[in-house]
């Protein structure tokens, strides 16, 4: 794997063993249609997957508000001062995602979508090749994200999500529970477990 920038100039949480893993997925699942990534912030897992996306031709379209999720918010675990706006009077990561994006040399690769996930995903009708759910962690943002993008892939596709903690004592439920829905579905098998992410293959 070669990555055109280094990962560790770019704010955000994701293990190095996860964004290689979200690369390796991108790699053949690109392959069967668009990548679609919901919860961008500042452009880590952009860069692995879009890595990947350039090497064969596909496109990532990453999604986000840019306004962060809840635990992104002033007073809360994973909030970063350096990523407020005065003049919004709020949280905005995209520039610092565009910057990413343009000294990752990804910008003809990756296409940037702000707004709501639900709102896009309302109007969104082409099948997808891989979804890497990554947005908010609330049981309603993460069910929504799940029944609006999952049933997009084709056959074959992947389905990733991240922040999956079987204990609670790790982290919050949410990622944990609609992968379990995944599984129960009987819709999906799963193909990898990195850390906290779960990759499940689209039967
Ligand atoms: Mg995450």
């Amino acid at each position: 794997m070669h990555l055109p920038i280094d990962i560790d100039s770019i704010k955000g949480f994701l293990d190095p063993g996860e964004g290689r893993a979200l690369h390796d997925a991108a790699l053949t699942a690109g392959i069967l249609g668009p990548v679609i990534e919901i919860g961008a912030y500042c452009g880590k897992s952009s860069v692995y997957l879009g890595a990947a996306c350039r090497q064969i031709g596909a496109t990532l379209f990453s999604i986000d508000h840019h306004r962060g999720s809840e635990e992104n918010q002033p007073g809360w675990e994973y909030h970063d001062p350096e990523l407020w706006d005065e003049e919004s009077g709020s949280l905005d990561t995209l520039p610092h995602f565009r910057r990413t994006l343009r000294r990752a040399g990804l910008e003809a690769t990756v296409v940037a979508v702000v707004g709501r996930s639900a709102t896009i995903a309302a109007a969104w009708s082409s099948t997808l090749g891989m979804v890497f759910i990554d947005g908010g962690h609330s049981m309603q943002a993460a069910l929504a994200d799940y029944r609006n993008w999952s049933t997009k892939l084709t056959p074959g596709g992947t389905l990733a999500i991240h922040d999956v903690f079987p204990d609670p004592a790790d982290g919050g439920r949410p990622p944990f529970e609609i992968y379990q829905l995944a599984l129960q579905s009987d819709l999906f098998e799963e193909t990898a477990a990195v850390k906290t992410l779960r990759l499940l293959k689209r039967i």
